[in-house]
C-alpha cells in the first residue's frame, strides 16, 4: 500500500526536514504551508527529486474549513491518508502572563492545539486500515518556558494530552499516536519569539552544550512513524539535548 502523509507546516524548519527525509523513505509527501509557498516549492522539489510523489498546499491547519479542504484536495492528487505529523505551530514575542490578551492566548491555542485535534479528525475518517500519526509538542510542556512563552507551553502540555488520550480512543483501529518533543532546535522559530539567537544564550544550560538541528528530530518522527515502531503508540521521545 502507498504510504500517503501530511507534514503541517513543512515550508520551514522541522516540518520541512521531517517532509524531504519521509519523501526520502518512499513516501508520498503533502507539504502544507500558510504563506511561504517559495519555500514549500523548494521542498516539493527536493522529494521530486527522490522519485517520490510531493504536492505543496497552502491551509491554515488552525481553520477548520481550509483544514477540510486540504485533506480533499490530498485524497484527490495523492489518494487517502496513511500516516500524519501534526507539526504546524507558532510562537509569539516573549512575554509575561500578566501582560496577555485574549487574543493572544487563543491564537497560540488556535494554531498550536484547534490545528492538532482538526487534522487528526480528518485523518481518522480515512484511515479504516489503520495508520500512524506522530504529533510534534515541545520540551516546554515539562519546562513551562517562564518569563518567556507560557501560553506556547501551556499548548504543549495540550499535545501531550492529545496524544495520550487519542493514542488510547483509536488504538483498537490499529492507529498509532505518538508524540516527539524537541528543545532548542535550530529554526526560523525563535526569532519569531523576539530572540533569534535564544539557542546560543542558553546552550550551556543544555547537558549535551548544544542546540539541536531539524533532522535529528525529522529522524526520531520517520521512526516512530515507520512499521519500526509498530509496537509503539502513546509515547514521548524527548529531543533536547537531555534538558
Ligand atoms: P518554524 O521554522 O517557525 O516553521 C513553522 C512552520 O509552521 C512553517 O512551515 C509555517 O508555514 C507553518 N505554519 C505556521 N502556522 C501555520 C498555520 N496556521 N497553518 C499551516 N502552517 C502553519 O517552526 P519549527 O521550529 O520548525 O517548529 C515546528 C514545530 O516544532 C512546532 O510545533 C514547534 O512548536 C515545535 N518545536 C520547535 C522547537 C524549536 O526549538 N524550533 C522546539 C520545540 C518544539 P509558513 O512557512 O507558510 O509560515
Amino acid at each position: 500500500m502507498q504510504r500517503v502523509v501530511l507534514v503541517t507546516g513543512s515550508s520551514r524548519g522541522i516540518g520541512a526536514a521531517t517532509a524531504i527525509q519521509l519523501g526520502k523513505q518512499g513516501y508520498s509527501v503533502c507539504v502544507n504551508y500558510v504563506s511561504s509557498a517559495i519555500a514549500a516549492n523548494r521542498v516539493v522539489t527536493i522529494i521530486q527529486s527522490f522519485g517520490s510523489k510531493a504536492i505543496a498546499i497552502k491551509a491554515d491547519v488552525s481553520n477548520e474549513n481550509e483544514v477540510v479542504q486540504l485533506f480533499k484536495k490530498i485524497d484527490n492528487s495523492l489518494g487517502p491518508l496513511t500516516h500524519l505529523v501534526n507539526n504546524a505551530g507558532i510562537l509569539l514575542p516573549q512575554m509575561l502572563v500578566s501582560e496577555m490578551t485574549a487574543e493572544r492566548i487563543n491564537k497560540v491555542l488556535t494554531t498550536n492545539v484547534t490545528s492538532y485535534f482538526l487534522c487528526s479528525r480528518e485523518a481518522i475518517k480515512r484511515m479504516k486500515k489503520g495508520g500512524s500519526f506522530v504529533n510534534v509538542s515541545s520540551a516546554a510542556s515539562r519546562l513551562g518556558s517562564p518569563s518567556e512563552y507560557v501560553d506556547y507551553a501551556a499548548s504543549k502540555g495540550a499535545i501531550d494530552t492529545l496524544t495520550t488520550g487519542l493514542s488510547l480512543e483509536v488504538a483498537s483501529q490499529n492507529i498509532r499516536v505518538n508524540c516527539v518533543r524537541p528543545g532548542f532546535i535550530y529554526t526560523g522559530m525563535h526569532a519569531d519569539g523576539g530572540e533569534p539567537d535564544r539557542i546560543e544564550r542558553v546552550e550551556t544550560s543544555i547537558p549535551l552544550q548544544r542546540g539541536g538541528k531539524p533532522e535529528e528530530v525529522a529522524a526520531a518522527i520517520a521512526w516512530l512513524l515507520s512499521d519500526e515502531a509498530s509496537y509503539v503508540t502513546g509515547t514521548f521521545v524527548d529531543l533536547a539535548g537531555g534538558k
